[in-house]
């Protein structure tokens, strides 16, 4: 019988970049993914598409009847023969519960691995400037769980107040004062210097400092929620100069990206690179449509022209020869469709100084005899008519549709879901303004308080036509450019 196998993974704090390649690999290879709350769901997007995903979270760290159910589900799935990954939070075994999920499945001798991650602990200090142990200010640090027992039994906190090193508690927001207290009541310097840090090397990271003394007014007053970590000691002054997250280009930012699945993650990586937090919601999805073209066509025309990344992608996707182009000119309008030009190892004979498709029919005319015949690639939807341009440049101007850009509906409660606590939704072009408001019903009384930022003027007219603000414009109209705005509007 195959008991499958089971991979007890830790997914590291929060940023998506400090999951591991193991950890990686074992989502890449799951049929059956259990995770929980304080993962980063994008690291899903690594599992196979057939993958089964049961979300366990667990509000409480606590809940054991959750607990029964996480190991109940880990054993029934591999029992199937499945690969079962169970991804946690931080490290499996840092109050983790690992161990415990590994007792049961080995009850039914399920072979398993275990990944570890990098944990909170030492992570989360880390994001917010403060290392765990400093050369002349701490020479250890010590790791607690905020929680009495079930019985109501302590730490020692008489041993723990006597330790020289670094105290890091994690799950003590609610024990705050207990662990405050007991510090103090144990011979404690109340000034020591404590830092509470919620939701830890995410773009909502926040820090609130005081001392032993006072930091349990300031957490309430600055209404401190779970997920956090307490951090206790002198090392937490270093912040002053070594706070490095919170100053990235786009900290503290929510971004909604609404292109195509397939463009999206490029986006979104950069925006987690520069600190702000990606949410996707795809409205468009490109279906190429040059499969069953016929390339031999090609040779009628003396210049192709190209105005999108996808135009030039789908055009060469199924060409079956790249000698069927012969000594065509090329022109291409952004830099974008140029990029993608020279990924095939082609370099374009032009490119507009402007991005307006016309001007490639301008262009087009130095490399072209009168009456020539100029092949426009581009989208279904394209604005741009070339039939128009025939008689202007005395050329004959063709239109080829290479994608089809399809909108996608998208359930109302849905995009509400989505959009909670997104601070600003980014649009790439008109269809995907028109597919959020089409999604939305064409009601918008729901979405206050967020900013849309567009990739240019001919986006924003779509915006301010079907009534949403243009509160951010790129000046360069690319997806980089978007944000590039985003973050000189901050
Ligand atoms: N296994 C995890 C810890 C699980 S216990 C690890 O190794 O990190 C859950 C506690 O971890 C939370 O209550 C909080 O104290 C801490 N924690 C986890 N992720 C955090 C984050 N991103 N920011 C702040 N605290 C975090």
């Amino acid at each position: 019988m195959n008991k499958g196998k089971v991979y007890i993974v830790g997914a590291g704090p929060g940023d998506l970049e400090l999951l591991s390649l193991k950890a990686k690999r074992c989502v890449e290879e799951a049929d059956c993914i259990v995770y929980d709350r304080l993962i980063n769901k994008r690291i899903l997007k690594f599992a196979k598409p057939d993958a089964e995903l049961i979300y366990l979270g667990k509000l409480n760290t606590e809940g054991g009847v959750i607990q029964d159910e996480i190991n109940k589900t880990l054993v029934r799935e591999a029992l199937k023969g499945k690969v079962v990954t169970r991804l946690k939070g931080g490290d499996p075994f840092v109050f983790g519960r690992g161990g415990e999920e590994i007792q049961e499945i080995l009850k039914d001798e399920i072979p398993f691995e275990v990944v570890p991650g990098i944990t909170s602990s030492i992570s989360v200090p880390a994001y917010s400037g403060i290392p765990v142990t400093h050369r002349g200010i701490s020479r250890s640090f010590h790791v607690f769980t905020g929680h009495t027992m079930e019985d109501g039994g302590w730490h020692n906190f008489d041993a723990i107040a006597k330790l020289k090193g670094t105290l890091v508690f994690l799950m003590g927001v609610k024990n705050l004062d207990l662990i405050t207290g007991d510090l103090i009541k144990n011979g404690k310097d109340p000034e020591t210097p404590v830092g509470i840090i919620e939701k830890g090397s995410t773009s909502k990271q926040r820090v609130i400092r005081g001392t032993l003394s006072t930091i349990v007014e300031i957490a309430k007053k600055e209404d401190v929620k779970p997920p956090a970590i307490i951090i206790i000691g002198g090392v937490v002054n270093l912040r002053d100069e070594f706070n490095w997250f919170e100053k990235k280009e786009l900290f503290g930012k929510k971004i909604l990206v609404t292109r195509d699945e397939k463009q999206a993650e490029a986006m979104s990586s950069v925006i987690e690179k520069k600190g702000g937090e990606a949410v996707e919601l795809p409205l468009i999805q490109i279906e190429d449509q040059m499969k069953d073209y016929d390339y031999s066509e090609i040779k009628k025309y003396s210049c192709l022209l190209f105005n999108s990344q996808n135009a030039v992608r789908s055009f060469f996707r199924y060409l079956p020869d790249m000698r069927l182009l012969g000594d065509i000119k090329i022109g291409v309008v952004g830099v974008k469709t140029k990029e993608e030009l020279l990924k095939v190892k082609l370099v374009p004979d032009f490119m507009p100084e402007e991005y307006i498709g016309e001007l490639l029919a301008k262009e087009a005319c130095d490399c072209t005899k009168e009456e020539d015949k100029i092949l426009f690639v581009t989208s279904d939807i394209s604005p741009n008519n070339p039939e128009e341009w025939s008689a202007k440049y005395k050329r004959n101007f063709e239109k080829l549709a290479a994608y089809k850009t399809v909108k996608i509906k998208k359930d109302k409660s849905e995009v509400e879901e989505t959009l909670k606590g997104v601070d600003i939704v980014t649009f790439l072009s008109s269809s995907t303004v028109e597919a959020f408001v089409e999604s939305l019903d064409g009601n918008l009384d729901g979405i206050k308080g967020v900013k849309f930022a567009s990739i240019g003027p001919v986006t924003s007219e779509t915006m301010k036509k079907l009534g949403l603000s243009v509160d951010i414009e790129a000046k360069i109209f690319t997806a980089e450019g978007v944000l590039k705005s985003i973050e000189e509007a901050m």
